[in-house]
């Protein structure tokens, strides 16, 4: 296999997960008779181009494009993210009602909802019919599409080019990624901004976060890659911002090659941290396996005593990165027996691969375990603000990533 972005063979793995289903394919009580299907779960590393990237096999883009019940508007703390932002970008960038906003997978129109509020036209990207059809309802209009270069230059022939072109929670997920931000290029107007949010593969390396590794995420970015893939499609970094979503983000704000704006010093002082912390050294990266085997044996261990010592161990959050995390250490219901989430389209259903039952909240207070393995370790505190009466009762909360805690 060649890399993504510059197409230099990719000789090294940065991590085997070995095999998992999909990390949003939950299952249906009646799924459960019928066989399940795993795809590999390899990382690769561009020694060229420092691309952190999944390795292909047959048939993942067909079968990734399936409809998952993912709402963005289900985390509070997502939305209030989303709302600042929106504030920062209409103030900075004098957005106007003669302005227009384009929004790459803008899902259930959790975000743009705040330029409509504030009176500037905007349009969301989105295929996915289930979330396209809730940002309708808010009156956002949505195009019902995969973006790409080839949708970006309709856009400009249909003269509908952004003053903001954003793509937030996106990027990482895009499998050709250089088709995409020539997308962003074309769609994006002269004196346009573009800003992108991914998670920051420098944060993944130094707190060990493996479990944020799954299918559906073809890439895992540094900004020293993001530059290269951006000064590529003729678009440059001017300025970038490190964030604590998703147990660290960065958003960059790109424009035209050629646009008048100088780049910030934010930028080449970031790009100076990677270098400093090696992102572009392949030991970096070939040292990472044996971290993460570290944990998951933490976590196994864990588990086997509090069964051992007659203790029940159940799990709040039934994320993407919970399911990497049980499907690579092998848990299954004799361990954790079930898994609460707040959303509703998740009750009653089962994570793929441990077929660990997914129950309300409600049930933790009913069952009363010893201990609440949280698993999307990123909202801890949100989870533990919302829980507060079960820690009075004695439940102690646990988180496996970055390394066990038992609070
Ligand atoms: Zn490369």
């Amino acid at each position: 296999m060649n890399c993504r972005h510059c197409g230099m063979p990719l000789q090294h793995t940065f991590l085997d997960l070995g095999f998992a289903p999909p990390s949003n394919a939950y299952l249906s009580k009646e799924a459960l008779t019928r066989p399940e299907l795993y795809f590999p779960l390899k990382i690769k590393v561009c020694d060229h181009c420092w691309l952190v990237q999944t390795e292909d096999y047959a048939s993942a883009d067909s079968f990734f494009t399936a409809e998952y019940a993912y709402f963005s508007s289900t985390s509070i703390g997502w939305l209030a993210h989303a709302k600042r932002y929106a504030e920062k970008m209409i103030a900075e960038l004098s957005l106007t009602s003669a302005s227009h906003v384009i929004e790459v997978a803008s899902n259930d129109g959790y975000l743009l909802k705040n330029f409509v509020e504030a009176g500037i036209p905007c349009l969301g990207i989105e295929p996915t019919n289930s979330t396209a059809d809730a940002a309708e309802q808010l009156g956002i209009p949505v195009l019902r599409k995969f973006f790409g270069e080839a949708q970006g230059e309709r856009l400009a022939i249909e003269g509908k080019q952004a003053d903001l072109m954003i793509g937030n929670n996106v990027y990482a997920h895009v499998p050709d990624i250089n088709d995409f931000t020539r997308g962003l290029k074309a769609a994006l107007k002269r004196g346009g901004t573009t800003t992108l949010e991914f998670p920051h593969v420098m944060r993944l390396i130094e707190q060990t976060q493996f479990d944020t590794v799954y299918h559906e995420h073809f890439s895992y970015l540094s900004l020293y890659a993001v530059s290269r893939i951006f000064t590529a499609a003729g678009l440059r970094i001017w300025n970038v911002e490190e964030l604590p979503t998703h147990g660290g983000s960065l958003r960059v704000y790109g424009c035209h090659a050629d646009d008048p704006r100088d780049t910030q010093q934010s930028v080449d002082a970031l790009l100076q941290e990677e270098a400093t912390r090696g992102l572009q050294q392949l030991q970096t990266y070939l040292e990472f396996q044996p971290r993460a085997d570290k944990i998951k044996n933490n976590l196994l261990t864990f588990l086997i005593e509090q069964k051992r010592q007659g203790k029940t161990v159940a799990a709040y959050g039934a994320a993407a990165k919970g399911n990497t995390l049980l499907n690579y250490a092998g848990v299954k219901p004799d361990l954790l027996p079930f898994v609460c989430d707040a959303a509703k389209a998740k009750q009653g259903q089962f994570m793929p691969g441990s077929h660990i039952p997914i129950l309300p909240p409600e049930r933790l207070a009913e069952v009363q375990p010893e201990f609440v393995l949280i698993l999307p370790w990123n909202i801890t505190e949100e989870v533990k603000t919302l829980n507060a009466e079960l820690a009075k009762s004695g439940i102690r909360f646990v988180t496996a990533v970055p390394e066990l805690h038992i609070a």
